[in-house]
């Protein structure tokens, strides 16, 4: 075996190449650029996908996230967010000049506490922003409940989700999901796209006319909005590659089963809720040896990453929310022995085989 790498993009295209080439030359012969009939076509499908009412697809799953909470009137005030977590979650509230409120994740799980939220409700809080990490749904329950005790607002952020359910319901399970399509993701375009879908037709319409300048009617401009829109070209690779996305998931899932199989003794290996399907945008182990493991893997050609290496409060950009270091012991801790193993829909099981030889090699 020669490397193996963390993510193999052209692998996945190569497997659709005469299709994705004959779309993007049709969307190019057409000139059908800016909201053509391929983000529509997206839009529907996505939204059959989620099994909701309505789709609307947005530039990134940054400006989805922003979207949303532009579209729900959040004007000021907290909104509460996992200590784990891509930056972009907390990027997507600081630029509506709200302020994130860090809750630590749960030992098992990596998701939310769901016991640590309440403790951090002020008056200030007008939102919760769960983030369905690595693939995995959070406990969707007690947070709709606490959510319902203060009237809170809830945003999915579905980021890492494409297809997870929660008690057999494809998240979002509340009213707004936000979804990226960045090239790595289960669902990724050949760029940056994303999504919001909702079943709730007032916010729909709000989403739809705040992504497009905020205009409904062409040069009626009612609200003030935005350039958010879905590039059409990504929407027409996007509707070919939805079509595998099932089939691409159950490929992680299984992949991922191998993994836990065969290292199930000697790392900790992730932890699903019984609530929970996940669909395994990263398959995430620990240990305390992470960096020579990871030093290890490397100098064999097996790649691995690291979600995340550095915590959003002790990132130097988030110095202004005035955490220190012991505020989040659990994501602190786990910041320093977490480590992505290969994880995609077309690695093979030589390949996972030879990696966990790897790993066992290590430990002996
Ligand atoms: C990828 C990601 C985002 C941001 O999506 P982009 O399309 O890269 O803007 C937000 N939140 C989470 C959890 C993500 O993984």
């Amino acid at each position: 075996m020669n490397k193996v790498n963390f993510l193999d993009l052209k692998r996945q295209f190569d497997s659709i190449k005469i299709e994705i080439n004959n779309k993007i030359q049709e969307v190019l012969d057409n000139s059908r650029f800016i909201l053509g009939k391929d983000v529509e076509e997206f839009e529907d499908n996505f939204a059959k996908f989620c099994d909701k009412k309505f789709c609307i697809g947005i530039s990134s799953g940054t400006e989805a996230l922003k979207l949303a909470i532009k579209a729900l009137e959040l004007k000021e005030g907290e909104i509460i967010i996992p200590a784990n977590t891509f930056v972009a979650t907390a990027l997507a509230i600081s630029e509506n000049n709200l302020k994130p409120v860090l809750v630590d994740v749960d030992k098992e799980t990596y998701n939310i506490d769901i016991n640590k939220i309440e403790k951090e409700i002020t008056e200030k809080t007008v939102a919760i922003m769960p983030v369905h990490l690595y693939g995995q749904t959070c406990d969707m329950d007690p947070i709709i409940e606490i959510a319902n005790k203060y009237n809170l607002k809830i945003i999915e952020d579905c980021c890492q989700a494409h297809g997870a359910e929660y008690k057999g319901k494809t998240v979002p399970i509340t009213d707004i999901g936000c979804f990226s399509f960045y090239p790595g993701k289960n669902l990724g375009a050949y760029g940056d796209a994303g999504a919001i879908v909702t079943n709730n037709e007032k916010l729909f319409k709000k989403i739809k006319s705040l992504r497009n300048y905020g205009s409904e009617k062409k040069y009626h401009h009612d609200i003030k909005g935005f350039n958010n829109r879905m590039d059409n070209l990504q929407a027409a690779i996007l509707n070919i590659k939805l079509k595998k996305l099932n089939e691409w998931n159950k490929n992680r899932i299984n992949n991922a089963e191998l993994y836990n199989g065969l290292l199930k003794e000697t790392v900790n290996i992730p932890k699903i809720d019984k609530n929970s399907n996940s669909v395994y945008h990263l398959y995430v182990i620990r240990t305390k040896k992470r960096e020579e493991l990871q030093k290890y893997l490397n100098e064999k050609e097996i790649f691995t990453g690291i979600h995340y290496p550095i915590p959003i409060h002790l990132l130097k950009a988030y110095s202004d929310l005035g955490y220190k270091e012991g505020d989040f012991p659990i994501t602190e801790k786990y910041s320093k022995e977490i480590l992505s193993l290969p994880m995609f829909a077309e690695l093979t099981e030589k390949e996972i085989k030879y990696v966990c030889k790897n790993i066992k090699e290590f430990f002996n």
